[in-house]
């Protein structure tokens, strides 16, 4: 197998594309009714023998023309590689990646016409900026004359008009950043593919570039977009939908608000959003509306119903409680229909207070609460536990479905 390993957004010096289709960024016939992104059953492995890393298994993905996906997962779930196959750097063992419908799994990295930008900006360093950014439009036999103006165009986009004549070590982190963006939105791509891109960039900075890439998202209304992260607040701020990563498999997709709400998944409800997941035994279901017992306690909670959720909700089963943290109520420990409790640990974080609850049903799993303010109960405070109506979310147990 190939094994390409360069930077994903540095330029192949000598790759020689053979085609003028500079403006559409892809060769051929384009299917405009297809997906802009297809993946089908992708699977890609590092590596030979013992050794060999699957690091993406029967991945599937489709990516409307001007639609945002984030891939979302924890450090070496497949995400890069997802985007390395799709950008020709790394070659699938198997399955296809297409474009607009067109099969270009076979196609050198130069003439995809995807843009790609990385978390390490990989700009030429002896390079001006406007030359980084011009760089990708000679290989794309963008017409000499032409030139100029994207390059002009690009930078206006990043709000880097002004420093077209520097080098890339007079620029901060996020101007480099934004150069590199301009580099890869120089050469127009229907694709826009982006690895991390905030992850060098210092908690401030990452905010007001979040920003900014909303404020370009919006800007190529007609522009696909992959957006590799393991933040969830980046995916929540940036996606139409969230593609879940683990193990190199995708685990869940669906839009920000659905996987947020009714996580379909015991992984993506703890990935996505922290949340609580108390083991519980159902009792009866009618509807959407799961009567559950937590140790003992009756607790009512959502129950998506079986076209969203991979398992039918069956008495006496045992499934899982989803919780968000900022959700839970703490009453005194004796109020009526609370669960008792004792606080184990609390830290601040300024508009907030985290604390650690053991609830006394269950002693071996540990609630986090987050309550408004600077909260001044001590370790071993006796507390009451209050659920909100219909905000606690059955959850399928992991390996439980239907
Ligand atoms: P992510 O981007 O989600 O952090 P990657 O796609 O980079 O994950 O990696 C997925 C898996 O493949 C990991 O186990 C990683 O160690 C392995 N891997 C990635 N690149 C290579 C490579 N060039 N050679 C060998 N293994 C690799
Ligand atoms: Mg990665």
């Amino acid at each position: 197998m190939r094994r390409i390993n360069a930077g994903l957004a540095r330029p192949r010096i000598g790759s020689a594309p053979t085609t003028s289709s500079a403006e559409s960024g892809i060769l051929g016939a384009t299917d405009y009714s297809a997906p802009a992104i297809t993946f089908d059953r992708v699977n890609v492995a590092y590596g030979r023998g013992k050794s060999t890393t699957r690091a993406l298994i029967d991945f599937n993905l489709r990516v409307s023309p001007g639609e945002t996906v984030a891939l979302l997962g924890p450090s070496g779930s497949g995400k890069s590689t997802a985007l390395k196959a799709l950008a020709g750097f790394t070659r699938p063992v198997s399955g296809s990646v297409r474009l607009a419908g067109r099969d270009i799994t076979d196609l050198p990295p130069a003439k995809r016409g995807i843009g790609v930008v990385v978390q390490s900006y990989a700009l030429f360093p002896h390079m001006r900026v406007s030359e980084n950014v011009a760089f990708g439009l000679r290989s794309h036999r963008v017409p000499r004359a032409e030139i100029g103006t994207r390059v002009a165009e690009a930078l206006e986009m990043v709000g880097m008009s002004a420093f077209g004549k520097r080098l890339p070590r007079e620029l901060s982190g996020g101007q480099q950043q934004r150069v590199a963006i301009a580099r890869a939105l120089a050469i127009r791509p229907k694709v826009l593919l982006l690895d991390e891109p905030l992850a060098a960039l210092d908690a401030q900075l990452r905010q007001s570039m979040l920003a900014e890439l909303q404020q370009l998202r919006a800007a190529l209304p007609d522009t696909a977009m992959l957006y590799v992260t393991h933040d969830q607040s980046e995916a929540l701020a940036l996606a139409d939908r969230i593609a879940v990563m683990r193990d190199a498999r995708l685990v869940d997709i669906d839009t920000a608000e659905n996987l947020w709400k009714r996580p379909p998944s015991s992984f993506t409800a703890a990935f996505l959003g922290g949340a609580n997941l108390l083991p519980c035994t159902v009792t009866r279901v009618i509807g959407t509306s799961a009567l559950v017992s937590v140790g003992g306690t009756p607790v009512t909670a959502h129950a998506p119903r079986p076209d969203i959720s991979p398992t039918e909700w069956e008495s006496d089963a045992g499934a899982l409680l989803c919780l968000r943290p900022h959700a839970i109520t703490l009453t005194a420990p004796t109020e009526r229909g609370a669960l008792p409790g004792r606080v184990t640990a609390s830290v601040w974080r300024g508009s907030t207070t985290r604390l650690t609850v053991a609830l006394a049903a269950l002693p071996d799993a540990l609630l986090e609460v987050d309550v408004t303010g600077h909260d001044e109960r001590p370790a071993g405070t006796a507390v009451g536990v209050r659920f909100p109506d219909q905000g606690a979310v059955l959850v399928p147990a992991p390996g439980q479905t239907s």
